[in-house]
């Protein structure tokens, strides 16, 4: 099927403009192309056959960027290492919501995330990125990409802007400096960082070769922050988390510029870390109630931290909900952020033995990793998603003994703290 692109990315009706969440049910796909299947179906398929020898020879012309595409020329199906129709409506949805021109999809977040490291960073590079972060993308960053010859340096997130300022002078760092990453709400103490202000460091010292901007924006995004318009040039996302939202798929994105995308796409093509059609098409039908469940999911978050903040045996709550004009960080999150989402870290007075005996009896929300679905999930950062961080610097990036975090789902609000409330009796 060969489509051109103005018959398929209808966004407008006369002079209207359709929201993303209107666009989830129809942009990228046109039922007359199957059959007149409202949905798009899986293509299940490795590979594509093509009409004719001269029509293959022109696909991968284009694919492999050997001559430019004509107007209103979209690359064709060939195989689905390359291309496939469910993972290409999936990557032109998911631009959607962050107002990007392009995306491309993994099958993991960590694959998105290796495989943007692998294309956009060479031996001598420089990795500056903000603690503390998933444990899974510190120990790429500390133990895997230094045996490539990329080096790495670091702020904490709670020491804010001059923390930044501070390891962009360093020496040797300013002159091989290639990327800015960060977490922002950091995973899982929700500092925030500020993104323009990254942009800005990256601009100010990059003035031969641009340094790219990349957040990590699986916390809030895609509803409730949108980091390309505050300066970012990449976007990634573990879609495992709210874009699936059901906790029944891994897989992961990155978006940003065509020119951006289409470098990273060419490295995925052999890496082979591209999302397969079935994780594709889940994704497809999980996109259409994003708005729904992370709305309710973050109202729910509110009333669970209001709940724990007049609890007597929980010493700390860290929501951006409950941010005050005080905080110092009331304005960032103002500017940078459209709600708090529904991530909350607690400590429970008593340490790790308290925190473990709250998890423990825990009867509706679930002891386990991960974060973004339909259901409550509990864990305990210091012993389980950040185990890796030595103890020291866990204190530094307030990782404490007894600290919770917890990913607030769509159940009853008063049920959750039902359970929260008995839990926290025998904590
Ligand atoms: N980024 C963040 C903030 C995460 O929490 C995770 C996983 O927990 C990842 C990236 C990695 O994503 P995945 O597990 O889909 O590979």
């Amino acid at each position: 099927m060969t489509k051109k692109k103005t018959e398929y990315h209808h966004r407008r009706i006369g002079d209207h403009d359709l929201r993303p969440e209107s666009l989830m049910m129809s942009y990228g796909y046109r039922p007359e192309w199957s059959e007149g299947a409202v949905k798009p179906p899986i293509f299940q398929t490795s590979t594509f056959a093509f009409r004719s020898a001269e029509e293959g020879k022109e696909f991968f012309e284009l694919a492999y960027g050997l001559r430019e595409p004509r107007a209103d020329e979209t690359a064709g199906a060939i195989y689905s290492r390359l291309n496939n129709p469910g993972l290409e409506i999936l990557e032109d949805r998911l631009t959607l919501w962050d107002g990007a021109e392009a995306a491309s999809a993994y099958e993991s977040g960590m694959a998105a995330i290796t495989t943007m490291c692998l294309t956009f960073l060479r031996p001598g590079d420089t990795l500056v990125f903000n603690e503390p972060i998933y444990g899974g993308t510190e120990y790429l960053f500390h133990k895997i990409l230094p045996q490539f010859g990329i080096r790495i340096a670091r702020w904490n997130a709670s020491s804010g802007r001059e923390g930044l300022e501070a390891v962009m002078v360093q020496p040797g760092v300013a002159e091989s400096v290639r990327m800015i990453y960060l977490e922002s709400p950091a995973n899982p103490t929700l500092d925030l960082v500020d993104i323009r202000h990254c942009a800005d460091m990256a601009a100010a010292a990059g003035r031969e070769r641009k340094v790219l901007v990349a957040v990590d924006n699986t916390f809030l995004g895609p509803l409730w922050q949108h980091p390309l318009k505050h300066g970012a040039d990449l976007v990634i996302y573990s879609l495992t988390k709210f874009v699936g939202g059901h906790s029944d798929v891994i897989a992961g994105a990155c978006l940003g510029s065509e020119e951006l995308i289409s470098q990273l796409k060419g490295f995925r093509t052999i890496t082979g870390s591209m999302a397969d059609p079935w994780t594709s098409w889940l994704l497809l039908r999980s996109l259409e109630t994003l708005k729904l469940r992370m709305t309710s999911q973050m109202k729910n978050a509110g009333y669970v931290a209001d709940f724990l903040e007049g609890h007597p045996k929980v010493s700390t709550v860290r929501y951006l909900g409950l941010m005050t004009a005080e905080h110092p960080d009331f304005e960032l999150f103002r500017r940078q952020c459209l709600s708090p989402g529904s991530m909350i870290a607690f400590e429970v007075e008593g340490g790790r033995e308290a925190a473990f005996r709250l998890l423990n009896a825990l009867q509706l929300v679930k002891l386990a990793v991960s974060l973004g679905g339909t259901e409550s999930l509990a864990e305990h950062p210091g012993t389980m998603t950040h185990s890796d961080v030595p103890p020291e610097e866990q204190r530094n990036m307030g990782i404490t003994d007894g600290l919770i975090r917890l990913s607030v789902g769509i159940e009853h609000p008063e049920d959750v703290i039902a359970d929260l409330r008995q839990a926290l009796e025998q904590a």
